[in-house]
């Protein structure tokens, strides 16, 4: 292990492939949970908890784990044994840190009909150590959620809250979808409103993207979808970002908020740890169908084919698709890359140091900010004049200490952030 793979902090996340049903709008990996082998999915993923755990161990590269994440898919629609089996093999395997932080993705209307299955639900979350909930809200209009496919009412949301609260939980991520056709800003900045009411701890806004190959994507082939323009998406993103930050949530992230701790100059408590990791370069653990995964400065991916996954995991393989051993410049790269999504962007001295700490990259005696401002654009040569072209524009700020990107960057995000690619 390098000396940079010590200090990286390290995550698992485990995806759960199935839904109630499948909204309009999606591409992420999810069947439908009726008729699916569930059972045979969460044993399969015992086996990969423990492949992965006594490999990390044989290597002599095991780390305590600072974040879990469970998602999906739709996990609350997950059988509460076979979850909580999983969870204790997961943690028999695995060294958890006392305090890491464990999420568990729970889509609105899928907590159980009755008060009194929901609590018991949330009770057994709370027994496997769950201390956040994300819920996918997407919108408080009921025809809007119609519209998206979503199986859940506004009505369902309030009273999950209710709920979630009364059961004592004080970490909750609410996800706002915007842009939706038909959609106007002010709709957007209304469904808003109405989670800002909640006071969820933490707010991710998205817009709506139309992906090929799902009902969407057709209706947009077909005409007969408009995709809100351009300029207008801009508009209420902005208008969203400006709300956000009066109703006191920290714009820690292109597409996150958090809601500022008692200390209002201070990062936010409520920022997502285990997505922070895969801002900050450092590792996470990837489990289940289609998970990929960052360890040991390899990047993997799982296979998709739910049979594939099955049968390697019954064979005692891990079910790889691909791996690749990231180079120094890949490290970089990578670190740019995903860095700018943050606000606080981009410091020389971290991205160079995910580049001279990989192996095979030499070792360079580099000190100073200037040293590693120096060094950082040496290897970005190519890019250099492009990206002060931005900043002279005011879409990136460069100053002796790193990048990052303005408010206005961000519209143009991908084309920046493809300079370092
Ligand atoms: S709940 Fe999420 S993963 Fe499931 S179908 Fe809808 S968008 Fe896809």
């Amino acid at each position: 292990m390098t000396a940079d793979n010590m200090d990286r902090k390290r995550g698992i996340y485990i995806h759960m492939p199935f839904c109630v049903q499948k909204c309009r709008y999606c591409a992420f990996l999810s069947f439908d949970a009726e008729g699916s082998p569930r059972k045979e999915y969460t044993d399969a993923l015992e086996k990969e908890i423990r492949l992965r755990a006594e490999l990390e161990k044989k290597n002599g590269t095991d780390k305590r784990i600072d974040t879990i994440y469970i998602g999906g898919g739709t996990p609350s629609v997950m059988d509460i044994a076979s979850m909580s089996e999983m969870v204790k093999t997961l943690k028999n395997s695995f060294d958890v840190e006392p305090d890491a932080e464990f999420t568990l993705e729970a889509n609105p209307a899928t907590l159980g009909r009755k008060d009194g299955v929901m609590l018991a639900k949330l009770q057994a979350y709370k027994f496997m150590g769950v201390n956040r909930l994300s819920m996918g809200v997407q919108s408080m209009d009921n025809d809007r959620l119609h519209y998206l496919g979503r199986i859940h009412t506004a009505e369902n949301v309030a009273r999950d809250m209710d709920i979630i609260r009364r059961k004592g939980f004080g970490n909750v991520n609410l996800d706002l979808m915007f842009s939706v056709p038909g959609e106007s800003g002010d709709d957007a900045l209304s469904d808003l409103e109405k989670i800002l009411a909640f006071a969820p701890e933490h707010i991710s806004c998205y817009s709506l993207q139309i992906e090929e190959g799902t009902p969407f994507g057709e209706m947009a082939e077909s005409g007969e979808l408009t995709e809100v323009p351009d300029e207008e998406d801009r508009e209420t993103y902005h208008r969203i970002c400006r709300r956000l930050s009066e109703a006191g949530y920290e714009h820690y992230e292109i597409s996150n908020f958090a809601r500022k701790g008692e200390d209002p100059g201070a990062p936010s408590p409520y920022r997502s740890r285990h997505n922070s990791l895969y801002w900050n370069m450092d590792e996470y653990i990837g489990l289940g169908l289609g998970a990929s995964g960052f360890v040991n400065g390899v990047r993997y991916k799982n296979t998709s084919d739910l049979e594939e996954y099955l049968s390697a995991l019954d064979a005692g393989r891990l079910p790889l698709e691909e791996e690749h051993k990231n180079t120094a410049f890949d490290n970089i790269s990578e670190a740019v890359f995903t860095g700018l999504r943050r606000r606080e962007g981009v410091r020389y001295e971290d991205a160079v140091r995910a580049y001279i700490d990989t192996d095979d990259a030499g070792k360079k005696n580099l000190t100073s900010y200037a040293d590693f401002r120096d060094c950082f654009w040496e290897i970005f040569a190519e890019a250099k004049e492009e990206a002060f072209g931005y900043a002279g524009k005011g879409l990136l700020t460069i100053d002796n200490d790193g990048l990052k990107l303005t408010e206005q960057g961000i519209d143009i995000s991908n084309s920046i952030m493809s300079l370092f690619v």
